[in-house]
């Protein structure tokens, strides 16, 4: 049974779409896909074989009418849901103003009062300064060239497993070959990998730091590395916490040598974890922050925060973009950040992850004793691994897929991750009702059943 979560301290302003749902699009799944195989380039694969049609908090209903509870969030773009009025209105106040001038041309006030009130929310006491971008890539490479500007040096360091985009320089510090960087070296020079510390794999906090430390006697010279970059959780990589006490070595290594220390938050901040951002459970302020995603409530944008002697490194002009702080996007995320504290989401993210976790762990026991395990995560930013069995606990990526075609065909959304496919991360908005939570975890469950019922079949 669910256990009573926390309840957003103000009710949402309302969770009804404003006006009447718009009129089912007349075209069919089947007509769309292929239209989209024929039209759109096979790299950009869809996680989904149909298509939406509009979206409501955390639901959401495909072209043929079908409605499905959408746990994916859009790739955990929406903690404060599909269309929270308060962005919608926002946004749409704002489109009534003006659009577009390019912040390079003719600045404007929403990009101003979204970058201070990020610097107020970023850790720390040293006065900050953002940029504001339009993708989470680009923030990565913005944080890596200025940080770069700022110290004069070139390298950076970055973990096996993590992800920090397609670009080619984001590629270059993503962990992970197939499928992104795929024969698509060589990719910038400069860039050393170092281990994550990795309970299933038997890798502690002492081996990596050990590992790190050999890094700086073989490859990477100490003082000619700019950064570190890490994600507090590893998104992709499979929602790892990376343990405090390793984020708390980094930062003394990086400040014995000089090396600045980028926290990666695009996956895990804006409320995913509990709290602003997760590096922040861990009490260790980053000299620069990369954000993106659940900060504008489902516009594009993203930003790099970080201390103002750090961010200033760059002389004018040497930063920005033709798009970058779009209008329309910083008031959406001033829309999207008021939302998430006034509405308490913070402390209902916390809640929520109890609860899932509980229920997940039930789900497991239940249906799919010895192939579900590590239940992981920090707050609502929770993945779960599935195995062949427990005591091999070979990945099981064939299940994991199984169960998220399955899940799909009963109405829910799922998203997988990791680095061997493995895992199921659960991104649900942090604005969804726990009788929503419950309704779609109940369809994980039978999902779940579907997919070890059906194993080794291949219809
Ligand atoms: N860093 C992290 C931690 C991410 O999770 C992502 C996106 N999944 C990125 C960077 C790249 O962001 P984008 O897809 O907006 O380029």
């Amino acid at each position: 049974m669910v256990t009573a979560t926390a309840k957003p301290k103000r009710k949402p302003a309302t969770r009804k779409p404003a006006a009447a749902a718009p009129a089912p699009s007349s075209a069919t799944n089947a007509a769309l896909l292929a239209r989209r195989e024929a039209a759109v380039a096979r790299g950009v694969a869809s996680a989904a074989p149909i298509f939406a049609d509009r979206a409501e908090n955390a639901e959401l209903w495909d072209v043929e009418g079908r409605r499905y509870i959408d746990f994916a969030g859009g790739i955990a773009v929406l903690n404060t849901g599909h269309r929270h009025p308060a962005v919608v209105a926002a946004a749409k106040a704002q489109e009534d103003r003006f659009t577009h001038t390019s912040f390079q041309v003719v600045p404007y006030e929403p990009y101003i009062a979204l970058a201070e009130r990020l610097n107020a929310l970023a850790p720390g006491d040293a006065p900050k300064k953002t940029l504001l971008v339009t993708t989470g890539a680009e923030a990565v490479e913005n944080a890596v060239k200025i940080a770069r500007t700022a110290t004069g040096r070139p390298g950076v360091i970055a973990f096996n497993s993590s992800y920090h985009g397609r670009t080619l320089l984001t590629l270059g510090l993503t962990g992970k070959i197939t499928p992104y960087k795929k024969d698509a070296g060589p990719f910038p020079p400069d860039i050393f990998r170092a281990p994550m510390p990795d309970t299933r794999a038997g890798i502690t906090v002492d081996d990596a730091l050990r590992a790190l430390e050999t890094l700086f006697l073989t490859d990477a010279q100490p003082d000619r590395i700019a950064a570190i970059i890490i994600e507090p959780v590893q998104g992709e990589g499979g929602y790892i916490p990376v343990p405090f006490e390793m984020l708390r070595a980094l930062r003394a290594i990086c400040d014995r040598h000089g090396i600045l220390l980028i926290a990666d938050e695009i996956q895990s901040g804006f409320g995913r974890t509990g709290a602003w951002f997760a590096i922040e459970h861990s009490g260790v302020v980053p000299d620069l922050i990369t954000v993106a995603k659940s900060m504008a409530g489902g516009y594009p944008l993203a930003g790099v925060i970080g201390r103002a002697d750090v961010m200033d490194a760059i002389a004018p002009g040497g930063l920005g973009g033709t798009y970058g702080g779009n209008p329309v996007a910083c008031a959406a995320a001033l829309a999207a950040i008021d939302a998430l504290e006034g509405e308490g989401l913070l402390a209902r993210s916390t809640a929520m992850g109890e609860m899932q976790r509980a229920r997940l762990a039930e789900i497991g026991a239940r249906t799919a004793p010895y192939r579900m395990w590590d239940i992981r995560g920090l707050g609502a930013m929770l993945a779960v691994e599935f195995v062949t069995d427990f005591d091999t606990a070979q990945p099981d990526a064939a299940l994991t897929k199984s169960v998220i075609a399955h899940a799909l065909k009963r109405g829910l959304i799922l998203l997988g991750c990791g680095m061997h496919g493995n895992a199921l991360r659960i991104m649900v908005p942090l604005t969804a009702s726990d009788a929503l939570i419950e309704e779609g975890l109940a369809i994980l469950e039978a999902a779940l059943a579907d997919a070890i019922a059906t194993e080794g079949h291949t219809a």
